[in-house]
């Protein structure tokens, strides 16, 4: 049978959800209709037995019993019954569905039944057929049954009805009325009105009426069927995208183990309930090292993959524990601490069997609560035991490290410097200090190199080592660089004011201030409003910022060139993708990193390295300039291999523009004779 109309029947399959929802729906209706049926029996009991008390019964009372007493009791007991278990549904605590079905079933078979033979013994006496209408009507139609179910049910009991009707005397009461009404004597009448009947049984009028009403409880019945169908359909389909929500609030899609969400709340409620062996917990934060570079190289469907082994691990790891991904390559624990050490080191074993070509490596932070704090705030605890795992990223042979005094006393100059970026820029506090970069054939100063300090009237002076990373990983680092760009300009023009030496300045720009903000747009603004010439500032760019963001670079590089500022390719050699940044992108100088001379006097291979790189300079039409110099030796070997241009300590370190200034004047350092400036309009 096809499934539209067994839908129709309503004998399709039902999922439980809908069966449910219609036992429900009826176990509600029950109520109401419980209700009715108790106060309306209750009355006709005490009204027949007032009326059996007071002898206003005709007959015996045996006749009144069987006939409408019985019923009425059990019309009651049903009522009651139903009523309870309605109650016990709504409370939870009807533990069989069959049961409340049951009694639904026998206060139908009851009602019906009296219906019929009440109506029957009714419509003999002349009086209407309402108890038979009430009865189809309570059973019906407030309860909600299949279409098919429900077309039996009153087919049958209306087939009973009419049948039982159809066949009887001509009702006792009408022959007096019809003689009353007619000539007739009440014998003729009677005789009359019997001979319709019995050729013709129910007059037209009423089997059309009967049939009308058949119809319409019929209609009725199965409208309320469709429309509980529809909203139990809609509200399943509610259910089950509420369940997919739930789901995806506190499991990580990806991974399919729980996510911060989760994580949070429970280790919350975990924390509240531990309140022996609290030193005995820990927070652990796991990052796999190097898993940018995974991804790079074998692509988001690998690294993806290696995600969720790496979650699986950790889950049998640390069963019972609470598990969940932090975010990207990044996983916390909430454990015991005794042994875990031991487990961690496993890990750390296993994650090497996923190794290919690119070294990856399992890295771990850990928290331990101490036993004097109260309030142990998740959050708080996991930032602490990233802080831990950070402390020892590139430290190849540290798989562990503990949250320890030196790294809270870390953590806390952290959080100053996050929480006082602005006031430091407010005072004054940041400062450019400059390095010199020579040309190597008459060590002349061709540039300078402005290098951020922090001047902090707590922490004394902090390197950019300190604060760097820390505003980029808040997205801050925006607001350092362009105090940097602002006090550039300004000191370019208070030097081209008094006609003081000055060369071109190098600014660091951030991965992030191309995101950030439109560091291009401020830096053209600034050098405009002090006007600067384009050839005194240049902008250099990190070899590891040319991975992400690729388009926004371009773009911004691509206009700062057609402005006619130079753009540099700073640190080469320290990342993993050197030479294919040179082939996507247009620098006009190379700064090769220091850590190529870090071997230079025992390293054989630095040389020939050293010098196939100046001469991929040269080819590819590009300035070289090596940082780090730090001994004559290395410099006199870099001019021999031609490298354009050096940097580093053997000539100065950074210093600020008035030390600058004072060992220029002292003859110290010169400035090539193309940067003495000469005063110049004011802006
Ligand atoms: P960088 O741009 O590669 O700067 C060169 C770093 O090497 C400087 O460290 C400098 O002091 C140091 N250096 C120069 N010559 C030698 C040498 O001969 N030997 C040794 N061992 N080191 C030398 P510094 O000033 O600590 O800066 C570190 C890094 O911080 C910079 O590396 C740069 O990436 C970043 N940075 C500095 N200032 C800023 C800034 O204003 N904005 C941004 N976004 N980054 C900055
Ligand atoms: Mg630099
Ligand atoms: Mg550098």
């Amino acid at each position: 049978m096809g499934q539209r109309i067994k839908s129709w029947l309503g004998i399709d399959k039902q999922s439980d959800y809908v069966k449910n929802y219609f036992f429900n729906a009826n176990m509600r209706s029950s109520i109401y209709m419980s209700v009715i049926v108790i106060v309306l029996e209750s009355y006709m009991i005490v009204r027949m037995l007032n009326q059996w008390f007071s002898g206003q019964l005709p007959k015996a009372f045996s006749y009144y019993f069987t006939n409408y007493f019985l019923y009425y009791i059990m019309l009651l007991v049903s009522g009651i019954l139903m009523l309870v278990c309605a109650f016990l549904h709504i409370r939870g605590k009807l533990k069989h569905q069959w049961v409340g079905t049951l009694v639904k079933w026998i206060f139908a078979v009851i009602c019906l039944y009296f219906g019929v033979r009440i109506s029957i013994g009714d419509y003999t006496k002349g009086e209407q057929i309402l108890t038979f209408l009430t009865m189809e009507m309570f059973v019906c139609c407030l309860f909600v049954w299949r279409p098919l179910v429900g077309f039996l049910v009153l087919t049958l009991t209306y087939g009973i009805y009419i049948y039982k009707i159809s066949g009887i005397a001509p009702v006792s009461g009408a022959y007096s009325v019809l003689s009353k009404l007619s000539e007739l004597t009440p014998e003729e009448a009677y005789e009359k009105l019997q001979a319709v009947t019995q050729t013709s049984g129910l007059s037209q009028a009423t089997q059309i009426n009967l049939f009308t009403i058949w119809l319409s409880t019929l209609l009725i019945l199965i409208s309320r069927y469709r429309q509980t169908m529809a909203q139990a359909k809609k509200d399943e389909h509610l259910e089950e995208v509420n369940a997919y929500l739930n789901e995806i609030s506190v499991n990580d899609e990806l991974t399919g183990i729980h996510n911060m969400v989760f994580f949070r709340s429970e280790a919350e409620k975990l924390l509240a309930y531990v309140t022996t062996d609290r030193d005995n917990i820990v927070f652990l934060y796991f990052d796999i090292e190097n898993f940018k570079y995974y991804n790079e190289k074998y692509g988001f469907h690998e690294g993806n993959a290696l995600l969720r082994q790496v979650a699986q691990m950790l889950e049998e790891a640390f069963q019972g524990s609470l598990v969940s991904r932090f975010s990207d390559d990044h996983f916390v624990v909430l454990t015991r601490y005794d042994g875990c050490e031991a487990i961690i080191r496993k890990l750390s074993h296993r994650i090497h069997e996923f190794q290919k070509e690119v070294h990856i490596d399992l890295k771990c932070g850990a928290y331990r609560p101490l036993s004097t704090e109260k309030e142990i705030d998740p959050s708080v605890a996991c930032d602490r035991a990233r802080f831990a795992c950070n402390s020892i990223k590139k430290h190849y042979e540290q798989t562990f490290q503990v949250y320890d005094k030196t790294l809270e006393d870390r953590f806390r100059l952290k959080q100053y410097i996050i929480n006082n970026i602005d006031t430091a820029i407010e005072n004054n506090y940041i400062k450019v200090f400059y390095q010199p970069v020579v040309d190597t054939a008459d060590k002349s100063i061709v540039g300078l190199e402005a290098l951020a300090r922090w001047q902090d009237p707590n922490y004394g002076l902090l390197p950019p080592g300190i604060f760097i990373e820390i505003l980029e990983e808040h997205r801050q680092i925006h607001k350092l660089d362009q105090c940097i760009i602002e006090q550039v300009c300004r000191d370019y023009r208070e030097a081209a004011d008094k006609g003081l030496p000055f060369a071109p300045v190098s600014l660091n720009f951030s991965r992030l201030d191309f995101e950030l903000c439109d560091i291009v747009d401020y830096f053209e603004g600034k050098a405009k409003a002090y006007n600067v010439p384009q050839e005194y500032l240049d902008v250099e760019i990190t070899e590891s910022a040319l991975t992400d963001q690729q388009n926004l670079l371009q773009s911004a590089m691509k206009r700062l060139q057609q402005d006619g500022y130079k753009v540099w390719l700073d640190d080469f050699g320290s990342g993993y993708s050197s030479l294919n940044v040179l082939k996507d992108y247009q620098f006009d100088v190379l700064k090769i990193d220091m850590k190529f001379l870090s071997g230079f006097s025992n390293n054989e291979k630095t040389r020939p390295i050293l010098q196939n790189i100046v001469n991929l300079t040269q080819q590819l039409h590009m300035t070289s300039l090596t940082e780090g110099v730090e001994t004559q030796e290395q410099f006199e070997f870099l001019s021999k291999i031609g490298c354009n241009r050096a940097q580093g300590y053997l000539f100065s370190k950074p210093v600020p523009i008035g030390d600058l200034r004072e060992r220029i004047s002292k003859g110290d350092l010169h400035v090539s004779d193309k940067y003495v400036t000469h005063p110049t309009a004011t802006a």
